[in-house]
């Protein structure tokens, strides 16, 4: 079963992507996960990578999708995963068509006074990389890991300059697959507008979407 969570940056898809792998035991690609990998490595790729990402602009999509059709390839991948944070554009869907079959959609949606909220108040954990949320998830000690106690800090591609970009870019670029997905019918919508502390509902919801297309 091949699955992709679809949705604006801050609804979630991350967590709901985690819990949805970790009950169909299949694995969780994030491509935004992939990307902070190859940065890590601190070849002059990444430095280029990290440089999109920081202004909240997409990573071109050949590039992109030479990097996903790598990862589906891995031994682990065979009976199917769920992909987070790809396709974003209508070239990377047309792209991944060719690759593999998608099973089915989920369109993540919230209110977007709820995803700027999200958004903004995002910290990170220098040492460790845990993340935080200022209200949704605050750390015990401000401005301290609970983890490692390393400093919290807030991501470049976290500021409210590129939350604002990335939120255009989404809108521009990724919103229209919500119509390509649709017509090929294999789109299901969850309300992604209440808090984590629901998300096992949301779970549940969306493997009932996922189950009742078997
Ligand atoms: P995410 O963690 O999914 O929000 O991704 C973080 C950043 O990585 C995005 O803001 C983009 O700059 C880049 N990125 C992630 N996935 C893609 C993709 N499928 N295509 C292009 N850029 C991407």
């Amino acid at each position: 079963m091949n699955i992709i969570l679809l949705g604006s940056p801050g609804v979630g898809k991350g967590t709901y992507a985690e819990r949805i792998s970790e009950k169909l035991e299949i694995p969780h690609i994030s491509t935004g996960d992939l990307l902070r990998d190859i940065i890590k490595k601190g070849t002059k790729e990444g430095q280029n990578i990290k440089k999109i990402i920081d202004k909240g602009d997409l990573i071109p999509d050949e590039l992109m999708m030479g990097i996903v059709k790598k990862k589906i390839q891995e031994d682990d991948c065979k009976n199917g995963f769920l992909l987070e944070g790809v396709p974003r554009t209508l070239p990377q869907a047309e792209s991944l068509k060719k690759m593999i079959k998608v099973d089915k959609v989920l369109n993540y949606v919230a209110d977007e006074k709820i995803i700027l909220g999200r958004l903004g108040g995002r910290l990170t954990c220098k040492k460790c990389g845990d993340t935080y949320h200022v209200k949704n998830k605050p750390p015990k000690k401000e401005g301290i890991c609970d983890e490692c106690e390393g400093e919290l800090y807030t991501r470049k591609d976290q500021t409210e300059e590129a939350i604002k970009e990335r939120l255009k870019v989404y809108h521009e670029k990724t919103e229209p697959l919500i119509e390509y997905y649709e017509k090929e019918g294999i789109l299901a919508e969850i309300d992604a507008n209440r808090n984590f502390a629901q998300i096992d509902l949301m779970i549940g919801e969306s493997l009932d979407v996922i189950e009742g297309e078997e």
